[in-house]
């Protein structure tokens, strides 16, 4: 007897926008849609256009609400995914707010909620970088610097899902001060913030001109593409600054691979996809040069290959597996 096509949602609440993406059972992209979400939005205000913009992709794809099997939500900072509640979203102003039953209610479909760097590496693992492996360690420098856990084939969440909290890894005892309120997390020396904040100083002091001339001494212009830039130019102190990072992000691989024994390092995010293959090159050859011989030898490290659509991916997927 045929049975009739699955559809699933993904949803990626973002810290500024929220899209939503209309998936078949192979994870092909049937429709999307997105929406700007302004800053101190309320819980109810940020639920009602969640349910718009899952409207909207399903318009563009053609399928109806009563169509799908399941929705995935991903968001940022912490979830209580066994309740299905947000915890906190800094950007957002959500707070305890129990999405995934709101929603549920809503549109009448199983719900699932995860924290958005998991799905991010959930979503390699299906249907990216991380195909045919079991034991996957992801991480995604940015604004701050993101980790998941593949191990034996699932998602690892930990004793209260708060596992994969590689950025906060610390890789330099009294370094410098992280947003977490430690020192000397690998977030504080190798994200995109890390280093646009060296590039500031580099810049005010005259030591990156071609950083002064993009973006002055301004932290927020100093976007992934004046970075690389700057270090493609090959600006030395620009040169120093970056491959310092790629080798504090290589030495966190390293300390991944001797606790978690992977197969395979997928290095994703915006400042990754600019930089490209010279800058994972380096990061691997100082994870290669400090990680344990026997179990580095199998190691594979990849650049994420679907951008911002591993989270819509992997929440569609996570979803999919909850259902029942
Ligand atoms: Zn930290």
């Amino acid at each position: 007897m045929g049975k009739k096509q699955d559809y699933f949602v993904g949803v990626d609440l973002g810290g500024t926008k929220l899209l939503a993406v209309v998936f078949d059972e192979a994870y092909a992209p049937l429709g999307r849609a997105k929406e700007k979400v302004g800053k101190s939005r309320d819980n109810e205000a940020v639920l009602e256009k969640m349910v718009e913009v899952i409207g909207d992709a399903l318009d563009d794809a053609g399928v109806k609400r009563g169509e799908i099997s399941a929705i995935g939500i991903a968001c940022p900072g912490p979830v209580d995914f066994e309740n299905g509640v947000v915890l906190e979203t800094p950007n957002l102003g959500l707070e305890n707010f129990p999405i995934r039953d709101r929603l549920s209610a809503d549109l009448d479909v199983p719900v699932f909620l995860e924290n958005d760097v998991n799905a991010g590496t959930y979503g390699e693992y299906v249907s990216g970088a991380g195909r045919g492996f079991r034991h996957i360690v992801g991480l995604f420098p940015g604004t701050g610097l993101g980790g998941g856990l593949i191990l034996d084939g699932r998602l690892f969440r930990g004793a209260t899902g708060g596992a994969g909290e590689i950025g906060h890894m610390i890789i330099q005892v009294d370094g410098r001060r992280c947003g977490c309120g430690q020192y000397g997390c690998l977030e504080a020396m190798a994200s995109r913030t890390a280093i646009a904040k060296d590039l500031v100083a580099l810049s005010t002091t005259g030591s990156a001109p071609a950083v002064y001339k993009k973006a002055g001494s301004d932290f927020a212009a100093i976007k992934s593409s004046v970075i690389d830039k700057a270090w493609r130019d090959g600006e030395p102190a620009v040169v120093d600054l970056v491959d310092r990072a790629a080798r504090h992000l290589g030495i966190g691989m390293a300390n991944c691979v001797n606790v978690f024994n992977p197969e395979l390092i997928i290095i994703g995010g915006g400042l990754v996809e600019k930089l490209g293959a010279p800058y994972i090159e380096k990061a691997e050859s100082a994870m290669r040069e400090h990680a344990m011989g026997r179990l580095v030898s199998i190691v594979h490290v990849k650049q994420a290959e679907l951008g911002d659509d591993s989270t819509v991916i992997g929440a569609a997927a996570l979803a999919r597996e909850h259902q029942s």
